[in-house]
């Protein structure tokens, strides 16, 4: 979700620094992966533990050949296994011409680039040339691919699957009319609308003006525009620090009902229509996590708009967010403010973090709710 390059400076560690790769699961089973950014080598590491998916299909759309959005290919494990088909969708370049994706596989890995050459992939791979509205289907899902306005050319796509559609619209600038209208047709109706949103409004009015990338609030008019109904704020400048992404974030959510600035290891999950989206940070549940029982103080508002307060203790709790057992069931999307008690050297010491509602499902409790927190500054 971090646009650009990668990045691995602390204060971008709580949103993640991956460039852009994203894993779509449609209702019949049809697994695909949303570019290829270093994102790419965990997603690979998932499959390969004993759990993960092994064998089979799996459909890789390719926006286009900016670093960020390709450089994870060589370190994707199943990519060198025989077992594993991958079908590859990307338009051809006019810099690069015929088989135009296969070209960039085989110079990230030309001498002396990568250690190994392509002949080490085992995997079979097939190359699908896609251009600006056209659409093909994959299983029971339509996709649909339009051009935006990106330096050399970039494409966004709709994912139409039986569950709801997804739209993924990465590296855009407005400014230009008749791909700003590809961009509202592409996100129209749309349950998940994943929009380009690296720079403030500002920056992009001034320094960043013709650098190919969008904003929030453009993000939010196209979401309007195109009636929208969740938007993700996605390509995080790399200059960004996490708290930079917070206030993007606050602000379009001031303006938008429902937004997501994606962040490493986010799930998004979409229900029966009409029900709200949650996501959930899985992560949370492994990484950086530390076995302890905080005594805390919640408070927020329910789902009625009543503000409540509550003890409760915190038992699972990571640098991006918390699962807190809750008899109120809070709000979705809307804030809540966890002050923890910690021992310090001069008696207890309060700690106070903010965060919103990100999911509500039924505890293991009984009535309890398991609420999903994604903590902000
Ligand atoms: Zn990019
Ligand atoms: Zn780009």
């Amino acid at each position: 979700m971090r646009g650009s390059t990668p990045t691995v400076d602390p204060a971008t560690w709580r949103y993640g620094g991956n460039t852009p790769c994203l894993e779509l699961t449609a209702p019949d089973g049809t697994q695909f992966i949303l570019d290829c950014g270093t994102g790419l080598r965990m997603l690979g590491r998932r499959w390969s533990k004993p759990e993960g998916k092994s064998g089979g299909e799996t459909h890789i759309l390719v926006t286009h050949y900016h670093w960020d959005h390709i450089q994870g290919v060589p370190f994707f494990a199943p990519l060198y296994a025989p077992e594993n088909a991958f079908h590859f969708y990307s338009f051809r370049s006019k810099y690069l011409g015929q088989d135009s994706l296969k070209q960039v596989f085989e110079a990230q890995m030309a001498m002396p680039y990568f250690p190994v050459d392509l002949s080490a992939m085992a995997s079979k791979r097939k190359f699908n040339e896609v251009d600006g509205g056209q659409s093909f289907h994959v299983g029971e899902n339509k996709i649909t691919a339009q051009w935006l306005n990106h330096p050399q050319g970039c494409l966004g796509y709709r994912i139409e699957t039986p569950a709801g559609t997804v739209v993924y619209a990465t590296d855009n600038e407005p400014g230009d009319k008749i791909l700003e209208e590809n961009l509202r047709e592409l996100a129209a109706g749309a349950d998940i609308f994943i929009n380009d949103a690296q720079f403030t409004p500002d920056q992009l009015a001034t320094t960043r003006h013709g650098w190919g990338h969008s904003s929030w609030k453009e993000g939010v008019r196209a979401a309007q525009d195109a009636g929208a109904k969740t938007l993700v704020l996605f390509h995080h400048d790399p200059d960004s620090t996490d708290r930079a992404v917070d206030t993007i974030l606050r602000n379009a959510r001031d303006e938008f009902d429902s937004v997501f600035a994606a962040g490493e290891g986010m799930v998004i999950t979409l229900g029966s229509p009409g029900d709200h989206v949650q996501a959930h940070l899985p992560g949370t549940r492994t990484a950086l996590r530390r076995e302890a029982q905080f005594r805390a103080k919640v408070s927020g508002v329910t789902e009625g708009g009543k503000p409540f307060e509550e003890e409760t203790l915190v038992r699972d709790l990571a640098l991006q967010g918390a699962l807190i057992s809750l008899e109120h069931a809070p709000r979705l999307q809307s804030e809540l403010l966890v002050t923890m008690e910690a021992p310090g050297s001069d008696g207890r010491q309060q700690m106070v973090l903010r965060g919103y509602v990100v999911r509500t499902e039924q505890g293991a409790e009984k009535g309890h709710s398991a609420v999903g927190v994604v903590f902000t500054e």
